[in-house]
């Protein structure tokens, strides 16, 4: 097990980061006190990050499709944080997401099942990659207009640049990690007072 790999999963994922594709990938890359983490540095763990997302089967992934997933989650994080921020984002980031949102759009299908009617989506044109990258802004995209937009939030732990969304009003860390370590800093400041 690499660096990389021990920093992931000491911290865990964070809340929201399972119902949403967009946030997971916005989330493959950020900086701690500890030193900056990237989850994607090259195709083989791409490739092993979608399959492990169910976004798969995608084998490895080649180097101009890594560039490629890399821009997204790097406008995707632009526009996140803009809209946490309440600002508009930049318009090269919204124009970035909008090509993966038109690379592979699926044709929508309205079928009936034994639970009543449904909206499935059909097959998507382009490559394998660019149905990924579609599926990935798609979600990116409900997310910021959905119930959950308002909860999008930063982690407000100094030094740590993740996002998660807030299971309840009070909740401020993406994870106990960091929550902890926020206390830890504030009873350490404390005492430090107190000394003098
Ligand atoms: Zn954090």
């Amino acid at each position: 097990m690499d660096a990389a790999e021990r920093s992931t999963s000491a911290q865990g994922p964070a809340p929201g980061e399972a119902e949403h594709h967009s946030l997971a990938l916005v989330n493959t890359e950020f900086e701690l006190p500890t030193g900056p983490y990237e989850g994607l540095p090259d195709g083989a763990a791409a490739g092993r990050w979608l399959r492990e997302r169910g976004l798969g089967p995608v084998g490895q992934v080649a180097q101009a499709e890594l560039r490629r997933l890399r821009l997204l989650r790097e406008s995707m994080r632009t526009i996140f944080s803009a809209h946490i921020a309440g600002e508009h984002p930049e318009k090269q980031a919204l124009e970035c997401f909008n090509v993966a949102l038109a690379a592979a759009p699926g044709v929508r299908e309205l079928t009936w099942s034994a639970t009543g009617p449904r909206v499935a989506v059909g097959e998507r044109p382009g490559t394998r990659l660019e149905a990924v990258l579609t599926q990935l802004a798609e979600d990116g995209a409900e997310l910021l207009t959905g119930a959950s937009a308002a909860k999008l939030s930063a982690c407000g732990a100094q030094g740590c640049t993740r996002l998660f969304i807030r299971s309840h009003a009070a909740r401020r860390w993406c994870s106990d990690r960091c929550g902890n370590r926020v206390r830890a800093a504030r009873h350490y400041a404390e005492r430090e007072r107190g000394a003098k």
